[in-house]
């Protein structure tokens, strides 16, 4: 038998996520809110290395592409990273084996892109791989769902569906590339806070089912050619009065995107990034080129979808 050598590096990425449409629920008994969600992966990705760590440590360090460290990541244990390691760690038995993880960070933080996510994503297939555990994607699901509502989708990636909390996704056809123009802020938004308000702007109105329009299904299901159409019409994202209220400037920029010509504008997620949809990627970057003069736009990007979940990529 062929003994089989131990890894010591290996590199994944994971995509940054939106919302094609977000409808919020009502508030279940744990506290989450009840989504209906679809999800597609945008080829931004955060980049994690993890290196073998002989000590038995699970660390982390967090760096954007010029070096730098990134700002409100913790890199403590409560770094998502380090609990996707832990809690793989924990699954499969092991108890000696530590790592070293380093976060290339490209992904806005609490910009409503998730990742975070993506991280905890990468982090469990890296880990998987130099730890060799050869848990398969059911098996890395549970542990995702543990970590997070996000994190599930940032392993499957493409266009799915979330529900439950968003945890629970769905693998949908792929639907046209479509690409967004992503306008982003270097001040975050919590996306726990961004619930908190939106629980407090509804108050005590009935409690709403979250479903996803059956004509974005549906066109999603045909050939794709109906998507941008059905988007249009059923365009949604029930955080977007909450995370107004919590940043006044954020109706202007969505209405000045629609000024500038863009086919869609929304939030993604719980913001602050707005999502412009171009109608091509020479319109996307004409609309960038417009958007990033604004003041209230720290960066932008182009952002194509959809992409496929965590991949290992050395
Ligand atoms: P969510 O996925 O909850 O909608 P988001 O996309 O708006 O959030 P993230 O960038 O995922 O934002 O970060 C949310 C928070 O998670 C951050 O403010 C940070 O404190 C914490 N966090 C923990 N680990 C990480 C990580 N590896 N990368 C980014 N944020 C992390």
């Amino acid at each position: 038998m062929r003994a089989v050598a131990a890894l010591r590096a290996v590199k994944v990425r994971a995509p940054a996520k939106i919302n094609l449409h977000l409808a919020v629920g009502a508030t279940r008994p744990d506290g989450f809110h009840q989504l209906a969600t679809l999800y597609q992966a945008v080829d931004l990705y955060d980049t994690v290395h993890a290196r073998r760590d002989g000590s038995g440590a699970v660390t982390v360090t967090v760096a954007d592409a010029a070096g730098d460290p990134v700002l409100g990541v913790p890199s403590d244990g409560s770094n998502l990273c380090v609990r996707a390691a832990l809690l793989l760690r924990a699954h499969t038995g092991l108890t000696t084996t530590g790592v070293a993880l380093h976060v290339l960070k490209r992904i806005p933080v609490a910009g409503g892109l998730a990742g975070g996510s993506a991280d905890a994503a990468a982090t469990l297939l890296a880990c998987d791989a130099l730890w060799r555990t050869g848990l398969d994607l059911e098996a890395l699901l549970g542990l995702a769902r543990r970590l997070g509502s996000d994190v599930p989708f940032a392993l499957v990636g493409g266009t799915c569906t979330g529900t439950g909390r968003g945890e629970l996704v769905t693998a949908q056809p792929a639907g046209p590339r479509l690409t967004w123009v992503a306008a982003t802020s270097s001040r975050g938004l919590s996306t726990p806070r961004c619930y908190a308000e939106l629980d407090r702007l509804r108050g005590r109105e009935r409690a709403r089912v979250a479903e996803l329009p059956t004509a974005l299904l549906d066109a999603l299901r045909g050939d794709g050619a109906g998507l941008v159409d059905a988007l249009l019409t059923t365009a949604r994202n029930d955080l977007t009065p909450a995370a107004m209220a919590l940043r006044p400037g954020l109706g202007e920029l969505v209405r000045a995107g629609a000024q500038a010509g863009a086919r869609l504008a929304m939030l993604a997620g719980s913001g602050p990034t707005v999502l412009f949809l171009g109608a091509d990627r020479s319109h996307a970057s004409r609309l960038a080129a417009q958007l990033l003069g604004r003041i209230d736009v720290d960066g932008v990007h182009l952002l194509t979808g959809p992409v496929p979940g965590a991949q290992r990529v050395g």
